[in-house]
């Protein structure tokens, strides 16, 4: 089956790390027998430059015709006073809203090569491995009413509302109790059930969903402590299922407990497994055009999408194990350079990884 793969680069770094994660495919479809098309498409700021929407509707046509989704990143400081409802972090929440990509996986994983990357002691973060299940399509961010208002007494109030029905807590947490069958079998659901009804109904749905995974084991945090615990001793973990805002929060900062926010993928799927996959971090306006970004978290975006929608684990790990290698070489980008370490641009690390897949 030849799947079909839409490229969105986005802003900022987007289209330099999409550059070097195209490649890879490329390489995957010319030396590995990869069958799949590419096509491309507008999203985010350069979206609103060209068409005045941060979404256009040709792009979501052809993102629900694609099994996939590759994004770079999106926004920058050229579109942060634009109208708030035209901005491009509207276009990301758009597309996922428009694909029903409801569960947002997350890995935090160490690479041994960078153990001494994280802040944290290496003791307590070697042979880090937690997969954080994030809901993405409902929550506070997407809760209505929401806006900014004028009061009675002339002062102005912003709101927004946190809301979650039980049919989206029931199928994070199946998302979340299948993805813990793979792995360690151990479920921590994070909510503020002491504080928020919303999250007072997530526990009760959680619990109920895990009567049908026997084999897992599940524990409840409170969003506070879990955020001390990842700090405090991130390998109690194996997968975390969490709500849209708690899940944003804790992914970053799991994320730098792996030392670099430039390594780590993420995928986004829906119901029938067409999936959005895209780097953890944004656009970084401040190393934009000069070559710098490392492209390894697109890079195993790509990974993930082999694995998650094409269902092509072999191309899968023949990516993760290129990057491995690059790494175990001791090539870097700068943003997770250390001495003894050789330091290398965008572009380099791509054609690294790639000399790396066709010696697999
Ligand atoms: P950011 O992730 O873009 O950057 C944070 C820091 O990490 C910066 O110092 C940046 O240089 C560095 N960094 C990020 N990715 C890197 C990479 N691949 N290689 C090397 N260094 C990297 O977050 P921010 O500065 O808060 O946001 C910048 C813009 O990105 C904003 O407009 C924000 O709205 C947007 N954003 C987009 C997404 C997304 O598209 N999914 C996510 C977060 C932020």
């Amino acid at each position: 089956m030849t799947g079909k793969i839409l490229v969105l680069p986005g802003d900022g770094i987007g289209p330099e790390i999409v550059t070097e994660a195209e490649k890879v495919i490329q390489a995957l479809i010319g030396r590995h027998g990869l069958k799949v098309e590419i096509e491309h498409g507008l999203i985010g700021g350069s979206a609103v430059d060209a068409t005045g929407k941060p979404l256009p509707d040709e792009t979501l046509e052809k993102a629900r015709a694609s099994n996939a989704v590759l994004l770079g990143a999106v926004g920058g400081p050229k579109w942060e006073t634009i109208e708030r409802t035209i901005r491009p972090e509207r276009g990301l929440l758009a597309i996922r809203a428009g694909m029903g990509l409801y569960a947002n996986l997350r890995p935090a994983l160490l690479y041994d090569a960078l153990a001494g990357a994280s802040t944290l002691k290496p003791e307590v973060v070697a042979d880090l491995d937690i997969m954080i299940v994030r809901e993405l399509t409902g929550g506070i961010y997407f809760g209505e009413p929401r806006g900014i208002r004028n009061t009675a007494n002339g002062h102005r109030e912003g709101y927004n509302t946190l809301v979650y029905n039980e049919t989206e807590i029931q199928r994070i947490a199946e998302m979340a109790f299948k993805v813990a069958q793979k792995r360690a079998g151990r479920v921590c659901s994070v909510d503020k059930a002491n504080v928020l009804e919303a999250t007072e109904l997530w526990r009760e749905v959680v619990t109920e969903v895990a009567s049908g995974y026997p084999d897992v084991s599940l524990q409840h945090m409170y969003v506070d402590n879990a955020a001390m615990q990842l700090v405090r001793d991130p390998k109690q973990f194996d997968v975390i299922v969490t709500t849209n805002m708690f899940g944003d929060i804790l992914s970053d900062l799991a994320s730098m407990l792996t030392g670099s926010i430039g390594m780590l993928p993420s995928a986004s799927i829906n119901q029938s497994g067409q999936g959005l996959y895209e780097p953890i971090h944004g656009s970084a306006p401040d190393i934009a055009g000069q070559n710098k970004a490392n492209p390894l978290a697109t890079i195993l975006s790509v990974a993930m999408l082999l694995r998650y929608s094409l269902n092509e684990e072999t191309q899968a790990r023949r990516v993760e194990s290129a990057v491995q290698q690059v790494l175990t070489n001791g090539l870097r980008t700068a943003d997770i350079y250390s001495k003894g370490t050789q330091i290398v641009s965008t572009a380099e690390m791509g054609d690294a990884v790639i000399t790396a897949l066709n010696e697999c």
